[in-house]
């Protein structure tokens, strides 16, 4: 229809298949999904002791250049693209998408279902509750802070007797230890079983965590854009005792456990790596974890469901898996690990899986190989990179654009100086994909206002410098139709010989890997690391933390720290202003600039524009 309608209407016009003819589609039994109403459904993870022998179909990431703050069309790309291989060309195809947070849906840059012809539907409910897994996290992730500060409350509070016989209580007549007890027991090299044969000594070091507050890294959670929750103070009422504590909430997908299901492969790593949390360090500088808060197990139970993919369709009935979705920044910004495996088998070797990784490729993609992969052994087939002609003008020297504000006259005209400028970025992108070995096809995502000439521009010079293909897309305009071309030149990339290498090995010091994405990846020509990140560095070597892989936390609208400098930067120095670690997820995140890990809402947020009709429940303005 044109002009293309708005999203939730053209969303609202086709009527889903229900989600059960979706799963015989793609050949689940009846006993390994369970559903959620009539249009979503979730994966039993059994499904892979069946089919886990099954060759992997090609596996193909969509990544983006450094995009404007309106969002460049990744995840319309990635429908798209699944609608066309699936529904025009007759592959098996599955698309991997995260779960969008509530933030962006009700403050300033709407859903992630996609856009116009291709979109995941329902997308209400994609971008809403989903199948509640964002919820768990928050109940999780919460109950998990309640304890860390709880459990400093006891141990001020309470003798080192009385603190014992409370954590292992008589139960008739005995005391025994629980399965977590043990296991604190052998960390602390305690070689005993029974209770009563501690030592005093030995009794102390068990019960007293001992935490230094100072060293609290593990925040509150809510999935809302709420920042007056930025730093708050806790333990005000007089039952605290004075205890209170500053702290801050973070968004629910800034959540470790976030990123933990997003890289976890079965239940029990899940669990594993729940329990190597790191909230605080003890006042002898030793890391606190979950398990010694002994809340391994509860944490699982609320997470239980999580780590099952939600199965929904796009417009084109195309099965989507829709899985966990961690931030880009403080997290790795990619979709789950167990959804693209489940995907890869599903579709067997003739078929597709199209995975999204957030944020530009500087981030995304490389988080993606050097993060992800390297914890799935997944080698991908194909990048599929996004690029618009509004972000090129961007780079290229054009003004600002802003969520909210006219779109200025130079992305409305012709400017064939400001594309070829702005091409430094796309260039950059494509040398950094082809750097790890894999085969990448710039897909163009058009908008009505690009020229002709402006297309030919940008698809010429991506060919003449290292992308297998270049092609235009018509996603969002056209549907599957209008990606047809995408997916052949994807079937024909995806046919070549991938051969991935990570950027660095993870023996390399800390310092040194930073280093190495820095100047790899973002040309600087050097890192300078503050006396205070340093010091953290160095507290987490001694802690034996050196061998992790790194999860750079910078902004995604430059290669650089600074978000005003666009195309391809070269020679400036990355200041690293903190370092942290998300020991449960497996990785250290420097901080490049300062990160809001809970954002605010806008003047006017999107909710301006929503509505609900109160008889027919139907539901405006949502995009
Ligand atoms: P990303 O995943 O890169 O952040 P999205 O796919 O979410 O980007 O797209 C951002 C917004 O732009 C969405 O509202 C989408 O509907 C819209 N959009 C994407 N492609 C086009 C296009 N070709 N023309 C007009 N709007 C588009």
């Amino acid at each position: 229809v044109e002009p293309v309608p708005e999203d939730i209407k053209i969303a609202k016009s086709q009527r889903p298949k229900d989600i059960s003819v979706i799963a015989d589609e793609i050949r689940l039994l009846d006993s390994e999904f369970e559903l959620y109403g009539k249009k979503k459904a979730k994966i039993c993870l059994s499904v892979l002791d069946r089919i886990g022998n099954r060759q992997n179909g090609s596996y193909v990431v969509v990544t983006g250049i450094n995009p404007t703050p309106l969002g460049e069309g990744k995840s319309t790309t990635t429908v798209g693209l699944c609608q066309a291989l699936g529904a025009h060309l007759k592959k098996n195809t599955i698309g991997c998408l995260r779960q969008p947070s509530q933030g962006p849906t009700f403050g300033i840059k709407g859903g992630a279902a996609g856009g116009g012809y291709s979109q995941v539907i329902p997308m209400e409910e994609f971008n809403l509750h989903l199948t509640g897994d964002i919820h768990a996290i928050t109940a999780a992730n919460n109950l998990l802070a309640a304890q860390i500060e709880t459990r400093m409350f006891h141990e001020k509070t309470q003798t080192d007797k009385a603190l014992y016989n409370r954590l292992v209580p008589l139960k008739n007549g005995k005391r025994e230890f629980c399965t977590i007890q043990l296991r604190r027991l052998k960390k602390l090299k305690i070689d005993k079983t029974n209770p009563d044969e501690l030592t005093e000594d030995e009794m102390r070091k068990f019960s007293r965590l001992n935490i230094d507050p100072a060293t609290i890294t593990w925040n509150r959670v809510l999935d809302t854009n709420d920042r007056f929750l930025r730093r708050i103070t806790v333990g005000q009422a007089n039952t605290e005792k004075n205890m209170t504590r500053q702290t801050q909430f973070d968004i629910t997908v800034a959540s470790e456990i976030m990123a933990i299901l997003a890289l976890t492969d079965s239940m029990s790593d899940f669990l594993t790596r729940l329990g190597r949390i790191v909230v605080a360090d003890s006042i002898d500088g030793e890391p606190i974890t979950a398990d010694d808060l002994g809340i391994t197990g509860a944490l699982g139970i609320l997470l239980k469901d999580t780590i099952k993919p939600t199965l929904m369709q796009t417009l084109e009935a195309t099965p989507v898996l829709v899985h966990a979705g961690p931030f880009a920044n403080i997290a790795h910004g990619n979709s789950s690990i167990i959804a693209d495996k489940i995907g890869l088998k599903l579709v067997g070797k003739d078929g597709f899986v199209i995975t999204e990784a957030g944020f530009g490729a500087d981030i995304g993609m490389e988080k993606f190989f050097n993060i992800k992969c390297r914890n799935s052994n997944l080698v991908p087939n194909c990048v599929v990179l996004v690029a618009t002609i509004r972000a090129l003008k961007l780079h290229g020297g054009g003004p600002k654009v802003e969520p909210g504000t006219p779109i200025p006259a130079e992305y409305c005209n012709e400017n064939l100086d400001l594309v070829r400028t702005g091409c430094s970025n796309l260039i950059r992108h494509i040398e950094n994909s082809n750097k790890f070995g894999i085969p990448v096809v710039v897909a163009l995502n058009k908008f009505s206002k690009d020229s002709q000439k402006e297309i030919d521009l940008v698809l010429e010079i991506s060919k003449q410098n290292g992308a297998f293909d270049a092609v235009l897309c018509e996603n969002w305009e056209k549907g599957g139709e209008g990606g047809v071309e995408l997916a052949n030149a994807v079937l024909r990339a995806s046919k070549q010989q991938s051969n991935l290498k990570f950027l660095y090995d993870l023996d390399l010091s800390i310092e040194d890997k930073i280093r190495k994405i820095a100047q790899a990846i973002y040309h600087a020509k050097d890192i300078e690391i503050s006396e205070s990140a340093q010091k953290k560095i160095d507290t987490l070597k001694k802690q034996g933390f050196n061998d992790l892989p790194i999860c750079m936390s910078k902004t995604q609208y430059s290669f650089s720290d600074n978000p005003d400098l666009k195309g391809a930067p070269e020679g400036f120095i990355l200041p690293i202003r903190d370092v942290r670690a998300s020991i449960g997820a497996g990785f250290i995140y420097p901080l490049v600039g300062t990160i809001t890990t809970i954002p605010g809402l806008p003047t006017r947020p999107c909710f301006y524009d929503m509505d609900i009709d109160p008889e027919s429940e139907e539901i405006f303005g949502l995009s």
